[in-house]
């Protein structure tokens, strides 16, 4: 159990259900039988929602799926093996239908394999050119597998045919980032929810639920896939941190601590918390405000300090760091006191101004862009360090 990041990926169709969902999964599985047409999965990233949704979708259309029924719940899923089960790892399964169409996964690009984290870099080590640029596009996109783009009417009337199309067996359609839905791509998805078709499932995703028109959210039946019981998600991520992490964590009581630190940040999101913990970043926090110290008071030059982070970090790596470290300074600002236990603020830190804060993040968003146009990462690291000297 629990193996959702193992070196070879299982593919997420078929990976096991996260231990937080497991009473959600056996509940709709209990109603197959008079499963409702619409449903949707929200709540906040980093919950697991898309990784619950392609397994019920394998599922949902596998062969076995009645015979799949006599094992309990947690290990009722798509089989792996039978003509739709290959169809689903190959991206090309006829009665599957996914808006929009960068949502869908691919065996190799996996979700989890973006939840797991960069584990595949050694500790603290800078990888080879090569080897990050593979692995730049594939973070990519597993991390952001749903960009925001809108959902027009045009992709939904394209949808109509294969949804109103008469023809035996089941046909599922995932609608990801449903709140991107145009008014009028949500009116015409409104009329197939008020007129179902039997055996045509249509699955919503929402990170914003609140955005969505109160008419669709009135024709679809909401499944909470949100962690309830804190014990089961400290247990997994106990779990997957003493495999994933990049660094050690002293003691066991330590590492609850540290769970509970992160799972705090990241609002209760376990997925996200992971992420956290299992990042190259993390464990930099309290040398990056020291060296931010040192940058400021002219202890330590731009161009050393360059140099330094060059050999530590990744530039993106950095750049979570800074954005993490930033965005919780300007909390502080607001009255809003830090969450992270285990760092020391100066004084002089969060007495910066809110707008300086805001002027250096909105500078690191330009960097970033340069960054994803190719300019090298000493350009981009050496303005950095110039912009921090500067605050
Ligand atoms: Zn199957």
């Amino acid at each position: 159990m629990n193996q959702h990041t193992q070196q070879s990926q299982p593919s997420v169709y078929f990976a096991p259900i996260f231990p937080w969902q497991q009473q959600a999964w056996a509940r709709l599985l209990a109603r197959y039988d008079r499963l409702p047409h619409g449903l949707l999965f929200s709540g906040m990233q980093g919950i697991g929602k898309r990784a619950f949704v392609w397994r019920f979708v394998a599922w949902l259309l596998c062969e076995y799926r009645d015979q799949n029924l006599t094992k309990p719940a947690s290990e009722q899923g798509g089989c792996g093996h039978c003509q739709s089960c290959q169809w689903l790892t190959s991206g090309t399964h006829p009665d599957l239908q996914v808006l929009p169409v960068a949502s869908l996964p691919t065996e190799i690009e996996s979700q989890y394999a973006g939840m797991a984290g960069d584990n595949s870099k050694s500790k603290n080590k800078k990888t080879s050119a090569s080897e990050k640029a593979t692995k730049g596009t594939k973070s990519n996109k597993a991390t952001t597998p749903a960009l925001s783009t809108t959902i027009k009417i045009e992709d939904i009337r394209q949808l109509l045919p294969f949804i109103s199309q008469g023809s035996s067996g089941r046909r599922v359609c995932v609608i990801d980032n449903a709140d991107q839905m145009t008014v009028a791509a949500a009116n015409a998805l409104l009329k197939t929810l008020e007129e179902p078709r039997d055996g045509v499932h249509i699955l919503l995703i929402s990170d914003m639920p609140t955005r969505l028109l109160p008419t669709i959210k009135s024709r679809v039946q909401q499944v909470a896939v949100a962690p309830t019981a804190v014990q089961s998600v400290q247990a997994y991520l106990m779990q997957q941190v003493k495999t994933e992490a990049l660094f050690e964590y002293t003691d066991e009581s330590n590492l609850a601590q540290q769970i509970n630190q992160a799972l705090a940040l990241a609002n209760g999101a376990p997925l996200t918390a992971l992420k956290m913990l299992t990042s190259a970043w993390y464990g930099f926090r309290q040398i990056w405000l020291n060296a931010w110290m040192a940058l400021r008071s002219g202890r330590r030059s731009s161009i050393a300090a360059s140099d330094y982070w060059q050999k530590t970090l990744e530039i993106d790596d950095f750049i979570k760091l800074s954005e993490f470290m930033l965005m919780d300074i300007s909390r502080y600002n607001l009255g809003i006191a830090s969450l992270q236990r285990d760092v020391q603020f100066e004084p002089q830190l969060l007495q910066l101004p809110l707008e300086s804060i805001c002027a250096l993040l909105a500078e690191i968003d330009d960097i970033k862009l340069s960054c994803k146009q190719n300019v090298q990462d000493k350009i981009a690291y050496d303005h950095l360090m110039a912009s921090l000297a500067r605050l």
